[in-house]
């Protein structure tokens, strides 16, 4: 199964991914978290990311499809893969396409997880990351438990100054790929605002 999941910042997609990967088996491939373990790693990759990530632009096109496509070449991607956060551009979406027709395979589904923009900052804001199992938290709406609550971080671009500007890419960029994948008969709308457990029963839903 190769599916896509879209969305805006904040908008639920490691969460969900998290839940959907034990659910279909399948590795999780987060473009966002690639580079994070790149700039941890002080790669030259990471080192190239970096400045784009904390202004909140998008990272130039070919940095980015050349990253995914080694990945997905891993022989752990041969049976399926669950891509979160990547494509973000229609360039990456028609290399994306190119590439796996023409290894002979198609996507599954692309999946939207739709979130209102006034919802949004919330979640970004008050996201918090434990940094030991990769696990996703949000100060109100998911709060750590006590025992980790002092290891918890938060991600540098998660301000709201970033977070406007992410907003901003994403429908002058991101919104471009929706009618790609609907053209191609593959995109499925998932309402994100409500809670994780009703959003993982309808991405299941729609993946069925
Ligand atoms: P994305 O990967 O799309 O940026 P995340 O999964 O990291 O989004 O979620 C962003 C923030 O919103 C996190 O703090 C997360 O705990 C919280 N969150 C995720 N899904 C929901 C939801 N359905 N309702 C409320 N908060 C959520
Ligand atoms: P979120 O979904 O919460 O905005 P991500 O972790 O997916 O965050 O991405 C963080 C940052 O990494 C983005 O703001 C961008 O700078 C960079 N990035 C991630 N994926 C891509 C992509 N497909 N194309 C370009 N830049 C990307």
């Amino acid at each position: 199964m190769r599916i896509i999941l879209v969305g805006p910042p904040g908008a639920g997609k490691g969460t969900q991914a998290a839940r959907l990967v034990d659910h279909f088996r399948l590795p999780h491939i987060s473009s966002g978290d690639m580079f994070r373990s790149a700039i941890e790693a002080g790669t030259e990759l990471g080192k190239t990311a970096k400045g784009y990530m904390d202004r909140g632009d998008l990272v130039p096109d070919d940095v980015t499809i050349g990253m995914i496509m080694e990945r997905i070449n891993q022989p752990d991607c041969a049976a399926g893969f669950m891509l979160d956060g990547f494509p973000r551009t229609l360039p990456q979406a028609e290399a994306l396409q190119e590439s796996l027709a023409s290894a002979g395979i198609s996507l599954n589904a692309v999946v939207l997880i739709e979130v209102p923009d006034s919802e949004i900052i919330r979640r970004v804001v008050g996201r918090r990351l434990d940094p030991q199992t990769g696990q996703i938290y949000h100060i109100n709406f998911n709060p750590p438990p006590v025992e980790i609550a002092d290891r918890v971080i938060q991600r540098e671009d998660d301000t709201e100054v970033t977070c406007r500007s992410r907003l901003q890419k994403y429908h002058s960029e991101t919104a471009a790929i929706l009618s790609f994948y609907d053209d191609l008969g593959l995109l499925r709308r998932v309402d994100g605002n409500c809670s994780p457990d009703d959003v993982a029963r309808s991405v299941i839903r729609a993946l069925s």
